[in-house]
This record gives structure tokens, sequence and C-alpha cells, in this order.
């Protein structure tokens, strides 16, 4: 997918001036990416031309080469589809504030359930009650007990033989009776869009009045993911989307189909099995993922000034006092890689030509996609404290970012070398560090 498009814009960018025809191309190899990130046909239709008419009408800014401009378009047409800006939940004027899960079986909702609960206790401090509405599955029962007792939150339950809507009846006066700030429903799902099951949601949201219906849905299903989002909208207007099993290999083009033909905003990715895995979602991310285009876009975001004096002489500091970390060494690596590739800069610094050390630090593009999805794995605690990375967190992270544990042990491994080697630079030769940096 990443070729692909990285082909279509270095054919453009040898021309130096996008025709029309040139547009026509980089289009088709857009649109193939976007459904190779099993975005919906329509979706990519529509966008497609959106994109195409802005691009052939812009006048190509004198900083940016047409191929940036159009990377520019598409990707700032992509974080505009998805909503521009992450949407907090909603919440109630007075306590209990209701969140409602629905979704397809297998979906994600009860766990998601747990990873909520776990957000708003670590967030809000809040004292959430769940309630287990899903009596079809036995099993359904005891997993939301064991998923609420893992993040300590208490859970309402009736068995299997009550009917669903009394369960949530007197789950919320449960609730008003113990003050508890949220209320999360678990709710049951079918493996399809059923009449039996969209009259129980909808008899559950007349009850509880959520504040939120979340609509949990697997990003795997890529396509499918479509037809589900809109059925649900349709019946239940649904509040927001929670998109789960983002840690798959998928490429998330689940998040624009979505958004698109619901007009609903996606509030949080689910990125894994564990409890703390639930993220904000954001749409400039989302459309990084997408596109696979994040060191291109940097460039774009550089152009103008390549290379901000300033932070030049931040970095330079940061290293000299030993805090150089890695939102640092996200941030320097991807404006190296706009400016040509390590190799290259390195070479500009004199007596670097030839120093072995050049070698363990090459960096491929492909790679800086994995480095970059390693480190947004880690929390902030972590990124500013590398010496935390012990073994289970590394595990950890592997797992969130989807890379193998040897490529996360490589990665840290690399991150300490660069440090190491800046900060003898920085102690030896000054200059040299200054024009890596961009002086
Ligand atoms: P429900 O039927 O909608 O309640 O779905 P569950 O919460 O039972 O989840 C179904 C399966 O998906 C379980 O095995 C979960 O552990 C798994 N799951 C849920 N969310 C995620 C996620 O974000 N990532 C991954 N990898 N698995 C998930
Ligand atoms: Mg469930």
């Amino acid at each position: 997918l990443t070729e692909r498009l990285q082909n279509a814009f270095s054919k453009l960018r040898r021309k130096g001036k996008v025709s029309e025809s040139d547009v026509r191309d980089a289009m088709r190899e857009i649109r193939l990416a976007l459904l190779e990130a099993d975005v919906n046909f329509k979706v990519v239709k529509d966008f497609v031309k959106e994109v195409r008419e802005k691009a052939i009408g812009s006048e190509v800014l004198d900083s940016l080469t047409p191929a940036q401009q159009i990377v520019k378009i598409v990707n700032d047409e992509l974080v505009k589809t998805m909503g521009a800006e992450a949407v907090p939940l909603n919440k109630a004027p007075h306590i209990p504030t209701v969140i409602m899960m629905a979704g397809l079986q297998g979906a994600g909702k009860t766990t998601t359930v747990g990873k909520l609960a776990k957000y708003l206790q670590e967030n809000e401090h809040a004292r959430p009650l769940l309630i287990a509405a899903d009596v079809y599955r036995p099993a359904a029962i005891k997993q939301l007990q064991v998923v609420g007792e893992s993040v300590g939150a208490p859970v309402f339950e009736m068995g299997t033989d009550t009917d669903p809507r009394e369960i949530v009846r007197q789950g919320m006066a449960q609730a008003a009776a113990n003050h508890n700030d949220y209320v999360l429903i678990d709710t049951a799902g079918r493996l399809q869009i059923d009449a039996k099951l969209m009259q129980e949601l909808q008899d559950i949201k007349e009850i509880a009045h959520p504040n939120e219906i979340l609509l949990t849905v697997d990003a795997m299903t890529g396509q499918a993911a479509v037809d589900v989002a809109q059925g649900f909208n349709e019946q239940l207007d649904i509040t927001g989307v929670v998109l789960t099993k983002l840690d798959g290999d998928t490429r998330g083009g689940a998040a624009l189909s979505i958004r698109s033909v619901t007009g609903k905003p996606i509030k949080f990715i689910g990125q894994g099995e564990k409890m703390d895995a639930l993220d904000v979602f954001y749409p400039d991310r989302m459309a990084n993922r997408i596109l696979g285009m994040g060191d291109m876009l940097t460039l774009i975001d550089k152009a103008q000034k390549n290379f901000d004096e300033q932070q030049a002489a931040e970095v330079a500091e940061k290293i000299q006092a030993n805090t150089f970390d890695f939102n640092d060494f996200i941030d320097q690596m991807d404006q190296v890689q706009s400016m040509g590739g390590i190799e290259d800069i390195m070479k500009m610094i004199p007596g670097m030509a030839n120093n072995p050390q050049l070698k363990n630090m090459h960096v491929d593009p492909k790679d800086m996609d994995h480095m970059k999805a390693i480190v947004y794995s880690m929390t902030e605690k972590e990124r500013t404290n590398p010496e935390l990375l012990n073994p289970s967190r590394r595990r950890r992270i592997a797992a969130g970012s989807g890379r193998p544990v040897l490529e996360v042990n490589r990665m840290i491994k690399q991150f300490k070398q660069a440090r190491d080697m800046m900060n003898k630079m920085s102690k030896g030769n000054m200059g040299g560090m200054e024009q890596m940096m961009g002086g």
C-alpha cells in the first residue's frame, strides 16, 4: 500500500510540475491504496472525487512540490472526513452518566466495558457500575464479572433467567442507591443484525436514557463494518463508535468508512485484549495509519522551514543534559528522514563519513513506521525514561505495537546507541552537531 502510494508520488516528484493527468494517475493509486486499507468502495469513490477536485483546482505553494501538495490535500481530507478532532465522551448533567454498548457478537463490547471502567477510574477517579445485560450466553455474565474484578469495578447481574430490560431497570436503581457516577451497560450481540436484538436494545435505551450509545466494531471486519454501523445507527441513533482490534495488521480503513457513512464520531480505539489497551481516537494519527505516510507528511510540515533553529538548539541542550528521550528520538528521525535519510546527513558532518557507528544507525523508511508504532505503544513515562523498559514492559509494548519483541529490543538498543553517539558528538564536535540538527 505505502509502496504503491510512494511510487505514485515519486513519479510526480521527479516531474516537478503536476498536470491534470498526473493528478489522475495519483488519484488512481490513492483509490487502490484506500481499497487495500479496507475502506468501503463507496466511501473511496466519494473521497477520491473530492480530493481530485481540490488537487486540480489548487495552487501549488512555492515551498511545496506539486507532489507534496497532493499528499497534503489527501491527508487533510482524510483527517477532516474522520472528524478532525478527538471527541470526548458525553456526560450527564447529574450522575450517573450512562454508557450503553451495542454491537455484533465478538466485536469487543464486554472487553470494552472493562477498559472504559478502567479508563474512567484512572482519568476521572470514577466509580462505575457495570450491568450485565447479555443473558443469552451464561459465559457472558461470567466474562463481565472477570473483567469487572480485574479492574475493581462492581458488576450488577441477575443471572440468565431475567429479562435484560428488568436487569437494566434494577441495575439503574442500584447505581442511584450507591451513587455510582457511571453506569456501563454490557449488552448482547448477534452474529447478524436482527429485529429481536434491535428491539431489545431500543427498549434498554428507553429504560436507561443513555448519554452514550457506543457502537463497538471490529476493525478487522473491514468492508462489512460499514453495513453494521449503518444498521445500528439507523435503528439506535448511536452517539459514538469504538473501533476494536486495531492491534492486528489492519490499516484501519474501517475508521474512514464508518465515520463518513454514519457521521458519528469514533471516540476510542481498542488495541489489545488487556484492560489498558484503550486509546482516545485521534483522526490525524489514523490518517497516518491509513496512508502509511507519516514521514512524508512530516516532510511537508517541515517544508517551509526545513529545520527550526530553535528546536535544534533545544535538542542539543537536551543531549548535553542527557535528557534526550524517545519523544525526541522520533522527532529527530522524522526530521532526518525528511532530509533524505540519516546516512546522507551524517556524511555532511566532518569526520563522520567513515565512522563505523554510522552503519548501526541505518534507518529504512519502512522501519521508521515500525519504530514509531513501538514508541507510540510506550507510556509517557517510558518515553521519557527509557531505563524503565524491563522485559515485561517490552513484551507489552511489542503486543501493543504489533511488532516482535526482538524488534522492540533492537529499537531500544539503537536508541541508546544514537543517544550515546550524540552525547559524544555534543562534547567533541558541537559544530557537527549543529550541522546535523540543521543549524
Ligand atoms: P463481545 O461479544 O462484543 O462482548 O466481545 P468480547 O468483549 O467478548 O470480545 C471478543 C474477543 O475479542 C475476546 O477474545 C476479546 O479478548 C477480543 N478483543 C476485544 N477487543 C480487542 C482488541 O482491541 N484487540 C484484540 N486483539 N482483541 C480484542
Ligand atoms: Mg459480550
